[in-house]
């Protein structure tokens, strides 16, 4: 079978050259007559893999030396729990911007051990903008402040970063983290599951700034500790071992062709041709206001779930799959992550123009 191209939000595909090499060194890595899966985590071999995981990433994002960066499990979600355990030693309350499903649960995750406050929300538009933000709207005392930096399931994201003054700046990045450029210097915190740009679900990468390290609360289990983590790099126990691998693969991939910059003008150039098609056409529409359109993940409608119904059956007929929408937003929603190649989009494209020609 001929491989597909998977909209899905996630779990999502991953570069064809990364799965290619996994492939090849599945039964031997590099002479060890080993799979990266069965290796030591406290052997050489794998000590030269994860380290170089970290410094690819560090290399592409430019990391600060002051920012320590962990390969840690419990994806995405636990972040919600860990974030708040380790910053509420500062002050035990943090600023929320609310913008959509997982703000959600990262505030109702914050709740449990402090206040956690909602500055600003776009609920009262089903989450299809980001709302206008000002530095006098954060409190000064907080620990933290919390954005979703692209809102996977609604397909929004910040065009700019808020100005949260000395208040540290965390984002969950989950869905567009090595998408586009960020400067990582404007965060105190940066959290990020693997299975959307990175790796296959299993690793979740955490960039914290070494001064908000070490002011967990007392009642933080050892494992959700970043102090632990910090200290022993990553190995304070068995850590996902292959998913930290090919992370590794997926960030010296990236760093051979172009990096961050480079990865970006393709993901605009991606987003355009579907943004573009959706403005131009009668059955298809976005539903997300223009300016705050997500490069990773467009949800787009037809008029009705009967022609949703045919176009998700016919897409995946001609293996174009996963392209059902999240039911909050319902329609389509097609997750164009950075190993989504331009032909996987241009297909899409062309099938969209083919299907609203044939079912006026
Ligand atoms: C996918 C996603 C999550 C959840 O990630 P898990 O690894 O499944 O816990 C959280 N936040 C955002 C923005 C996501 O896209």
């Amino acid at each position: 079978m001929a491989r597909v191209y998977n909209f899905s939000a996630g779990p999502s595909m991953l570069p064809e050259p990364v799965l290619k090499k996994a492939a090849a060194e599945m039964l031997d890595y590099n002479g060890t007559g080993e799979s990266v899966m069965e290796m030591s985590h406290r052997s050489p071999e794998y000590q030269a893999i994860i380290e170089g995981a970290e410094a690819g990433i560090r290399g592409l994002m430019n990391i600060p030396a002051n920012y320590k960066v962990l390969f840690l499990q419990g994806g995405a979600s636990s972040q919600f729990a860990m974030v708040p355990l380790n910053l509420f030693g500062i002050a035990p309350k943090a600023d929320f911007v609310h913008t959509g499903t997982w703000s959600k649960k990262a505030i109702g995750e914050a709740k449990r051990y402090g206040t956690a406050r909602t500055v600003a929300s776009s609920e009262d538009k089903n989450f299809s903008y980001i709302p206008k933000l000002d530095k006098s709207m954060f409190d000064p005392t907080a620990a933290y402040a919390h954005i979703t930096t692209n809102n996977t399931i609604e397909g929004t994201r910040f065009r700019e970063l808020p100005d949260t003054g000395s208040v540290p700046l965390v984002a969950d990045m989950s869905s567009n983290i090595l998408s586009e450029f960020y400067d990582v210097t404007k965060f105190g915190l940066i959290y990020a599951g693997a299975q959307k740009n990175i790796a296959p679900a299993g690793v979740t990468v955490v960039i914290v700034r070494e001064d908000l390290i070490g002011k967990a609360l007392a009642i933080t289990p050892t494992m959700f500790n970043y102090k632990i983590h910090a200290d022993e790099k990553s190995l304070y126990n068995t850590p996902p071992c292959y998913c930290i691998y090919i992370a590794k693969l997926v960030f010296d991939l990236l760093k051979d062709n172009g990096g961050v910059a480079r990865m970006q003008k393709i993901n605009e150039q991606k987003a355009a041709m579907v943004y573009d098609f959706l403005d131009n056409s009668k059955m298809f529409k976005g539903t997300v206001e223009t300016q705050f359109r997500s490069l990773m993940n467009i949800p787009f409608t037809s008029p009705n779930e009967e022609t949703d119904k045919q176009f998700i059956k016919k897409a995946g007929a001609i293996g174009l799959i996963n392209l059902k929408g999240h039911r909050s937003v319902g329609g389509m929603r097609a997750s164009i992550y950075n190993a989504m190649p331009v032909e996987g989009v241009k297909k899409l494209v062309d099938f969209m123009k083919e299907f609203e020609l044939t079912n006026k």
